[in-house]
């Protein structure tokens, strides 16, 4: 009689008691700081970033286009440690923080030039890949970033304006060369970075065709991925892209526009995204 009314009592105390020192423990590892609940942490761990969302858009995208591989891009601008008040600025050690994440997540990491291999290939890529791509060459590229995916050993794409290498703040055509040299990938981001759907046919094609041209000439390496200024294309713009590169990069991700290798969907970065999770919330 006298354990059977006790019974509960100690189930529910015990409960507790684990309640408590689970918490504890879970604070005292730092996973109930500000930016970083319990709940997204132990469901990273466990099923990846922002599972059921990404499922759900994995789903969508190869109903969409069957014809290329489903691939995580992401597209970052600035990271450099200072311009606290960019929203376009990831700072260097969020930075890092986001490729270990993804690492943790079980993401393998490529390039354009595996890109472009697997799109020829009859082999899928894997479900969870992940490109991370630079756009407009900032100098801070070469300084921050470069270095921290040579640490972790990820390749990086840069989207350079042509017209702007050497310039005050932008990566020089010695430091685009140690990069490739070092597995990192260039693309163009056109000559001038002006809004190709507002230009004639003629302005277009010597944005693309000049741009092309010039890195090419200063990498001594086939340049074949562009990514569109601000993202924007049209039928007019695709079909000259597809006259000079193999895939095209837009700026946004939408589940609703259809994807095929012109018009590669983009997560942007910015500097409120300090945990992967909330990259994927940015469409
Ligand atoms: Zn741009």
């Amino acid at each position: 009689m006298r354990s059977k009314g006790f019974k509960p009592l100690i189930i529910i105390a015990g409960f507790i008691c684990l309640s408590i020192c689970s918490f504890s423990l879970a604070h005292h590892l730092g996973w109930l700081a500000h930016d970083s609940g319990l709940l997204p942490a132990i469901a990273r761990a466990v099923y990846g970033p922002d599972v059921r969302q990404e499922i759900t858009r994995l789903k969508r995208a190869k109903e969409l286009s069957p014809e290329i591989p489903v691939i995580t891009v992401l597209c970052y601008h600035e990271v450099t440690p200072d311009r606290e008040d960019d929203c376009m600025n990831v700072k260097p050690e969020v930075f890092r923080q986001h490729i270990r994440e993804f690492k943790e997540a079980g993401y393998s990491f490529i390039d354009v030039g595996d890109l472009r291999r697997y799109a020829k290939s009859p082999v899928s890529l894997p479900e969870k890949t992940l490109l991370i791509t630079f756009d407009d060459g900032y100098a801070d590229n070469y300084k921050y970033a470069y270095p921290i995916l040579r640490e972790e050993q990820v390749p990086g794409t840069f989207f350079v304006v042509s017209s702007t290498i050497n310039k005050d703040n932008r990566l020089t055509a010695d430091q685009l060369r140690e990069m490739l040299s070092n597995g990192m990938k260039v693309g163009s981001h056109t000559v001038n970075h002006e809004i190709l759907t507002n230009m004639n046919t003629e302005e277009v094609d010597f944005e693309l065709r000049e741009s092309k041209k010039s890195l090419e000439k200063i990498l001594g390496d086939p340049v074949y991925a562009l990514a569109y200024p601000t993202g924007k294309t049209n039928e007019a713009v695709l079909n000259k892209t597809k006259k000079y590169y193999d895939m095209a990069f837009l700026a946004t991700v939408s589940a609703n526009q259809k994807q095929t290798l012109f018009t590669l969907q983009r997560y942007g970065v910015f500097s409120w995204n300090k945990h992967i999770e909330s990259i994927f919330k940015n469409r």
